[in-house]
């Protein structure tokens, strides 16, 4: 029932003299707080039942625990405000968070060195009494994943998978219609995928990992290297004044013709691509769907890998897509609050 059209409803019954006036004006929108929570960016957005994102606010992820719920529940109340002044009901907290996630419990289990101080971190207690709302929790890539799955290119779809590319990489595999969590809630953390037997350190502790080749983080350590040879900018690339060099340089740079930025971004793509052939051999889904900033200038290259290295009979009907959801994270963190909260 979740697919029924616009949902509205009373505030307190109208009164007859009023009614015929501006019946919007009581009326209100069933929505969810939602938050997504990267190794970047720290993002909250009320969103309607129909997948409308009617307010956000973004700010960067402190780097402490303390700062970041503090952070965290300032931008709640600020939100829950906004929600009055749009006419919103609120019917509770969906939060996308990187690192393992219990969401029976709302609890963080761990975390890589992209979020430090972020294991064994109790969301839904401190969230809820604070904010007086229920709370749910899961992890970034599957909360993408259940994003898809309502308002984007999952719609429809029984088995696909989706990685989503931000300053990590994050999974999420949905198997007959359900998310795959494993037994310890560690399914799907595609982002340590195994491309190479020695490779770069990745944030994990491990090396080797497509995170380490593909991801916003690995982007710009590419960047960084580049940019202390000289042999970054190019015509058309520019740092302003104190700005950092990052990812987006190296594609830009690659953009422009420079070789070497070229091979970097090539690199991405091969170890991008191979991490997808594993997965099209272990679970053989309809889809991946590719989300993030650097999905776009990804895509080719992953399909040509998948031409080159995977088993015909698993390459030749799998669609590799592009999301077209501005943010599929905080998407799926609503859609586990309407899901719940509606249902019957
Ligand atoms: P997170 O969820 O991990 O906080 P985001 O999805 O907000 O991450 O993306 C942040 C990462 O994406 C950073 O590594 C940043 O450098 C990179 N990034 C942001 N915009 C672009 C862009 N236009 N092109 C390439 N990389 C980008
Ligand atoms: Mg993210
Ligand atoms: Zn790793």
């Amino acid at each position: 029932d979740l697919e029924k059209p616009i949902q509205k409803s009373f505030i307190f019954p109208p009164m007859k003299d009023t009614v015929s006036q501006d019946i919007d004006h009581i009326l209100e929108t069933q929505s969810a707080l939602a938050v997504d929570l990267g190794g970047t960016n720290l993002r909250v957005a009320i969103i309607s039942q129909q997948g409308e994102i009617l307010h956000k606010m973004s700010e960067l992820t402190p780097v402490t625990y303390e700062q970041r719920m503090d952070l965290l529940v300032r931008m709640l109340v600020e939100a829950t405000s906004k929600a009055v002044e749009l006419s919103c009901r609120i019917l509770g907290i969906g939060i996308s968070t990187g690192g393992r996630v219990n969401p029976h419990e709302g609890m963080v289990l761990h975390s890589t060195k992209i979020l430090e101080e972020w294991s064994s971190i109790d969301l839904r207690t401190p969230i809820s009494s604070k904010l007086h709302l229920p709370v749910w929790v899961d992890n970034d890539g599957n909360c993408a994943a259940l994003g898809e799955k309502k308002f984007g290119k999952g719609k429809g779809s029984e088995d696909f998978i989706t990685l989503i590319v931000g300053t990590g990489i994050g999974g999420g595999i949905v198997l007959n219609n359900e998310l795959v969590h494993g037994a310890n809630f560690c399914a799907a953390e595609l982002g340590h995928i195994s491309v190479s037997m020695d490779g770069p350190d990745c944030m994990c502790g491990s090396s080797g990992c497509v995170e380490s080749y593909s991801s916003g983080i690995a982007l710009q350590r590419e960047a960084k290297k580049l940019h202390d040879a000289d042999e970054l900018l190019v015509p058309g690339v520019h740092l302003r004044e104190g700005e950092e060099v990052t990812g987006k340089h190296v594609i830009q740079a690659a953009q422009l013709g420079n070789k070497k930025a070229e091979k970097v971004v090539e690199t991405a793509c091969e170890a991008l691509g191979l991490a997808v052939c594993s997965l099209l051999h272990t679970v053989n889904p309809s889809h991946i769907i590719l989300c993030g900033h650097l999905a776009p200038h990804y895509v080719d290259g992953v399909r040509e890998v998948i031409q080159r290295r995977a088993l015909p009979s698993a390459a030749s009907s799998i669609q590799i897509m592009v999301s077209d959801l501005e943010e599929p994270a905080l998407l799926g963190a609503a859609s586990i609050v309407l899901e719940y909260a509606t249902r019957r």
